[in-house]
């Protein structure tokens, strides 16, 4: 007779940290953590040890838990992702608090590059009165952006657009963009979950601000007077965002930074 095995043991074995097993565990098995709490001392089941294992495999060979998973919270509320799709980040809450801040009541508001839709979805869920549009430049993420919105119910208008191509002719009261500022010798995109992200979705394939020069650029046209522009970016590209929002005759351009005290997010005001 093999010893038995307990749940304490199997996750303690796996080698991962602590929150990764628990949600592995709990993804695999359809079980919350109040039961494997509950179930911590008693023998594991052969199923169990099964699944756990291969997703557990996967993470210790470096697969983001969200991918594995399948889904990542974000502004309280559970995105469906896939390897599409960018994993949302805690630090992209600050722009969205940012922009619903600044929507006038009513507002056409437009967020470029959506990925798996969790800023324009949470835009809508929060403020029912936007009327949010959201643009990617990618077919399989729209697919996972427009399965987000409807299955948290969210009514978001989305298209297949490079940028503002797409949208000739039409102007909103604020624009917000998470767009791939990484550069593109940077070493993180060698490390972590950023290796198993789509590359595209990360960097511009230059020195980082590549597509934050064409929306600063571009914006203008598409705001209406008054309107603000919010976009993130790294924590050393706050002077460059400014430099070049004030370029293209915006005002009240600004820096705002996140938890971490990094800059995180610049923006301005359409004069
Ligand atoms: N915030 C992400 C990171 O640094 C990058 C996301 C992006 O390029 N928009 O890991």
């Amino acid at each position: 007779m093999p010893q038995s095995l307990t749940y304490a043991a199997l996750l303690r074995q796996s080698g991962l940290d602590r929150s990764d097993a628990l949600a592995l565990f709990c993804h695999a098995t359809g079980h919350n953590r109040a039961w494997l709490i509950a179930h911590d001392r008693d023998e594991v089941l052969p199923e169990h040890a099964a699944v756990f294992h291969s997703l557990a495999e996967r993470r210790r060979a470096g697969e983001p838990v969200a991918y594995l998973t399948g889904e990542r919270e974000f502004y309280g509320r559970p995105f469906a992702v896939s390897p599409a799709v960018l994993i949302p980040r805690p630090e992209t809450e600050l722009l969205v608090e940012l922009a619903l801040a600044r929507a006038p009541q009513g507002a056409k508001v437009l967020d470029l590059g959506c990925g798996s839709g969790c800023i324009p979805v949470t835009l809508k869920l929060e403020r029912p009165d936007l009327q949010v549009t959201a643009v990617d430049i990618s077919a399989p993420s729209l697919v996972m952006a427009q399965g987000n919105a409807t299955r948290l119910g969210a009514a978001v208008r989305f298209i297949e657009s490079d940028w503002f191509g797409a949208l000739a002719g039409e102007s909103f009261e604020l624009i917000v963009s998470n767009p791939p500022y990484i550069e593109q010798h940077d070493p993180h995109l060698q490390q972590g979950d950023l290796r198993f992200e789509p590359r595209h979705a990360l960097t511009d394939e230059a020195d980082g601000l590549a597509h934050l020069r064409r929306i600063v650029a571009q914006a203008p046209v598409h705001l209406t007077p008054g309107g603000w522009l919010l976009f993130e970016h790294g924590w050393d590209q706050g002077p460059g965002s400014r430099a070049l929002l004030e370029a293209a005759g915006f005002a009240e351009v600004q820096t705002w930074t996140d938890l971490a005290g990094l800059d995180r997010v610049s923006g301005g005001r359409k004069g």
